[in-house]
């Protein structure tokens, strides 16, 4: 038995029987955990409530020597996050990142930057007053950086020719993944769409490390870009970007050019 202390966000669960639960936490020191809640859907039982989706907090955990899950055996120094609870648009937006994390990260893949970027993120939603879509947008466009997927914005994915000239002839092509120059785009089922003005903008909102007022305006309207790009390179669907799309009104993508 080996006894340890994780600081970590609950990202998924389920049922077990009547009253256990299956949990896959990310945590900060060990990355993605699968593990085990015993009793926790039993009325009594005292962390009833404490393992849904978004739980936050230290997490105490057993691991045993013959398993490859741990089992919970507590949770302190909880974070509510109530407005994210009580807001739906929040909520959206919490759950769509919460999936992508899901989905998107493997076991034994520890990396601290993407916990604190989850963590910072639901802590800036859990604050914040509108923007939700472009603090999601702005989620999910690190979350592709640090997982090894980011979005090529110097170079052609297909040639490798260099983007120059203001990228003023660059085409993006989800299929392909990138942003085309304009003679490999030339040779796609789609033929890429004029994606100038959007490459200017990932590349600058690649750069910014804050989650302030002004980034916030320039990823306003690239949520949908984003989750299409993360779902193609990930092979993967995001089904709650359905709801969130419902809910948000979406600036039109022509104003990004697309
Ligand atoms: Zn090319």
């Amino acid at each position: 038995m080996k006894f340890s202390k994780a600081h970590a966000v609950v990202i998924a669960e389920r049922k077990h029987g009547d009253s256990d639960k299956y949990i896959v936490l990310y945590s900060r020191e060990y990355g993605r955990l699968q593990c085990f809640a015993r009793g926790v859907k039993k009325l009594k039982s005292k962390f009833r409530s404490r393992f849904e989706l978004l739980t936050c907090g230290i997490f105490d955990l057993v691991r045993s020597s013959n398993r490859d899950y741990h089992i919970i055996t507590g949770v302190s120094s909880q974070e509510a996050f109530f407005s994210i609870r009580t807001e739906r648009s929040k909520m959206l937006s919490a759950m769509l990142a919460t999936e992508v994390m899901d989905k998107m990260t493997v076991p034994d893949d520890r990396d601290e930057r993407l916990f604190m970027l989850y963590y910072r993120f639901l802590r800036a939603l859990d604050a914040g007053r509108g923007a939700e879509d472009a603090l999601c947008a702005l989620f999910l466009l690190k979350f592709s950086h640090i997982s090894g997927f980011g979005i090529n914005t110097d170079s052609c994915p297909s040639c490798g020719a260099v983007h120059e000239g203001g990228n003023a002839s660059a085409r993006y092509d989800h299929d392909s993944g990138g942003f085309l120059c304009r003679e490999c785009s030339g040779k796609t089922p789609s033929g890429g769409f004029s994606a100038a003005p959007l490459l200017e903008r990932i590349k600058e909102l690649s750069e910014i490390r804050s989650l302030d007022e002004p980034a916030l305006r320039r990823a306003s309207g690239l949520l949908t870009f984003l989750v299409r790009y993360l779902e193609t390179k990930g092979e993967c669907s995001i089904k709650s970007h359905d709801f969130v799309k419902n809910n948000f009104t979406i600036q039109k993508m022509e104003r990004i050019g697309i």
